[in-house]
């Protein structure tokens, strides 16, 4: 079997290096012939919308998966049209728009923080005013790691948001004063095995992942975050793997997004599960049995951010594994993360320190 991945990212590569021991062929499609897949696996070169790559990438591989969230709608259709494109086009289409994701989640009664959709200044300070202040303002399409969002703290900073966002179609989000942020990361394999990791804690960096902590062990919240993972995964009969990021405020979880993919949020699990989410990903999407979902002990994952570390110093920690992605660094950029597993909990916080103090932020 062939499986294609449209995108050659780190999380193509690490799926693609999950596969290969499962006796799969892996065949990508990006447009850069370095790409962190590139460097794994074959690829297709060229543009993840161009209509003859994604025909032959539909008719060389018997499934098609993704590892970004941008493929075009029309794009991902076409391949649907000739081949089994999984997780299905819905989700993916839902993921890509917040007005449509927010609807969803709370059609399936799935909680959020208030939030309004606008599509003109007077829109936006209408809903500023029914929500009330602090509140983010986010585009509805194509944002990620903090992009195409703004927070406001006051009125006179609307007008200014809605200009520097590009006065397109937004929602408006109440702010929500959480206590910590989780994501839940499930899977569910074609004929309706599902399975759940444990809760994920993440903390970020100026609105990119720096890093995450696993299991929360935390019972009442575990249940609930599959509760509504469980009814996303049944809405789309989906297959492969589905994450779905949660503030907590008081206790209580609020959906703020969901990915149809693989997720940063999850890298601790190469090493801290007893089966990895991207392992998980190919044996959803296959119909394969799932496997356990269990953490191995207690992990810690950190994100490389612009500039790798040097690789003996991370490795000298204790439980320490090291993975570089094999791209050009450049700021913020996520170029590779280092996870951390230990037997006991109490053993985690000072590894993690020392790896977090390699990892140095740059402010
Ligand atoms: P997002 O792109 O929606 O994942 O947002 C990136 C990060 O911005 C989140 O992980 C939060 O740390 C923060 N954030 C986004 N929306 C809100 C909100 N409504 N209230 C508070 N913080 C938020």
């Amino acid at each position: 079997m062939t499986v294609g991945i449209v995108g050659a990212g780190q999380l193509g590569r690490m799926m693609a290096l999950a596969g290969i021991p499962l006796g799969e062929h892996i065949l990508f499609l990006d447009r850069d012939d370095h790409s962190p897949g590139a460097q794994v696996a074959p690829s297709l070169l060229g543009d993840i919308d161009d209509p003859a790559l994604l025909a032959t990438l539909a008719e060389r591989c018997e499934i098609v998966t993704f590892d970004v969230e941008n493929l075009p709608r029309e794009a991902a259709a076409r391949v649907a049209a000739t081949t089994l494109l999984l997780p299905p086009l819905d989700a993916l289409a839902t993921a890509q728009d917040r007005l449509l994701e927010k609807t969803l989640f709370n059609a399936l009664g799935i909680e959020t923080v208030a939030w309004r959709a606008v599509e003109s200044l007077e829109q936006l300070l209408a809903a500023a005013e029914a929500l009330g202040l602090p509140a983010v303002l986010k585009t509805r399409r194509l944002g990620y790691d903090g992009r195409g969002q703004r927070f406001i703290r006051q009125r006179d900073e609307l007008r200014g948001a809605w200009e520097a966002l590009g006065r397109g179609a937004m929602i408006l989000e109440a702010f929500a004063p959480f206590d910590e942020e989780v994501s839940l990361i499930g899977v569910r394999n074609r004929r309706g095995e599902r399975r759940h990791y444990p809760l994920t804690r993440n903390v970020h960096w100026q609105g990119i992942l720096d890093y995450s902590l696993a299991p929360v062990e935390r019972p009442a919240l575990q249940r609930e975050a599959e509760r509504c993972l469980d009814r996303l995964l049944e809405h789309f009969d989906y297959a492969g793997v589905l994450t779905v990021e949660f503030f907590v405020v008081d206790g209580r979880l609020l959906a703020n997004e969901m990915a149809p993919r693989v997720h940063n949020s999850g890298h601790w699990t190469l090493e801290g599960a007893v089966t990895s989410q991207f392992e998980n990903h190919l044996r959803g999407i296959l119909d394969l049995p799932l496997g356990d979902t269990s953490a191995r002990g207690y992990a810690a994952m950190v994100n490389f951010l612009g500039r790798l570390p040097e690789r003996a110093a991370v490795l000298a920690i204790e439980g320490c594994h090291f993975h570089d992605y094999g791209k050009h660094p450049r700021p913020r950029r996520k170029i590779g993360h280092a996870t951390v597993v230990c037997a006991e909990r109490a053993a985690l916080p000072a590894r993690l320190e020392r790896l977090r103090a390699l990892a140095e932020r740059e402010d």
